[in-house]
């Protein structure tokens, strides 16, 4: 609790700071091309021009259609009853999963300034994972921890920046996942269209696409404030357990699927207080969940729901 109130006065400042100058705190993310993959893009960076391409949710592509997320949701029912079937009982996440991380740090040229941040920076990265994931900043301890398998340090231009959805990605993918279902592997360098980071949901099938993808300066002590404390790993790692937004579908229907954060109508950024864009329901917006879009030191939970719709992903597809 300490390490984070001391680095959000940091970003409070950063916040005012950006409000002084009139920056507004609008961001956009994107779904990845196959639909499968969500993607964060730091909105200040793209300036006024390129903000959030609108509150039209299908062009603004970071959200699911609601026939996707019915997909997904139909898909994770059927797997659950089978693995029950096989088992022979509902199968219950043990107390703790310790997840395998690799970590592959592309740089265009071995410098820090093209992506090579130093082994502390990723160190530091499993740490705040640790603590976030064990509820140490508020929320739920949702039963998972990391443990850092490897880091693997790549010099490979024609990878550099990552581009989302590129064929390049799919190479340097194909290359380089190691592991099983149940191993995490993140990539970091500089990332296209001012992207935050990326990942995939989980499935039945592996493939060599399966991972997270962040921004090498999102790394806690990275450049990329207000987005530098770690938090966009520990959110695009929700996604990898089968988490969406927390304003996925707006404020009608079943939103997220998780019933206890309450129906938000679109991302908020920076650290809004008291907002409830749906207002006919229950609870103000969930600013504070890792799974919005606001500043790092303003997200530091997630909720009993979540915890149970990641493990019953996990035990679903990863396990
Ligand atoms: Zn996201």
């Amino acid at each position: 609790m300490t390490l984070r109130r001391t680095l959000s006065t940091v970003g409070v400042a950063a916040l005012l700071g950006a409000a002084l100058v009139g920056s507004p705190a609008a961001a956009s993310f994107a779904v990845g091309t196959g639909g499968d993959a969500v993607a964060c893009v730091d909105p200040a960076a793209l300036g006024a021009a390129k903000a959030r391409p609108g509150a039209t949710a299908k062009h603004d592509p970071n959200e699911l259609t609601a026939t996707e997320v019915a997909k997904r949701e139909k898909d994770l029912a059927d797997r659950t009853r089978l693995n029950n079937k096989l088992s022979g009982a509902p199968s219950a996440l043990a107390a703790t999963v310790t997840i395998e991380v690799v970590v592959h740090v592309i740089s265009e040229d071995g410098t820090r300034a093209n992506g090579s941040i130093p082994d502390s920076m990723i160190t530091n990265q499993i740490s705040i994972l640790n603590t976030s994931y064990a509820g140490g900043f508020g929320g739920a301890n949702t039963g998972f921890q990391f443990h850092l398998q490897s880091i693997d340090r790549q010099i490979a231009p024609a990878w550099y920046p990552i581009v989302d959805g590129s064929t390049a990605e799919k190479q340097m993918k194909a290359a380089l996942r190691t592991g099983t279902k149940a191993t995490l592997n993140i990539y970091t360098g500089l990332l296209s269209n001012n992207l935050l980071g990326w990942a995939t949901f989980p499935k039945t099938t592996l493939d060599t696409y399966d991972g997270v993808v962040i921004l090498a300066e999102s790394l806690p002590g990275g450049t990329a404030s207000p987005y530098n404390l770690g938090d966009t790993a520990t959110h695009e790692i929700g996604h990898w357990l089968n988490l969406y937004h927390t304003f996925q579908g707006g404020c009608n229907g079943g939103g997220d699927q998780v019933a206890d954060t309450p129906a938000e109508k679109s991302a908020a950024f920076g650290c809004p207080a008291n907002r409830d864009t749906c207002p006919s329901k229950a609870g103000l917006d969930p600013i504070h969940n890792y799974m919005d879009y606001t500043d790092d030191s303003c997200m530091y939970e997630f909720t009993a729901g979540q915890v149970a719709r990641m493990s019953a992903a996990w035990t679903a597809y990863r396990a």
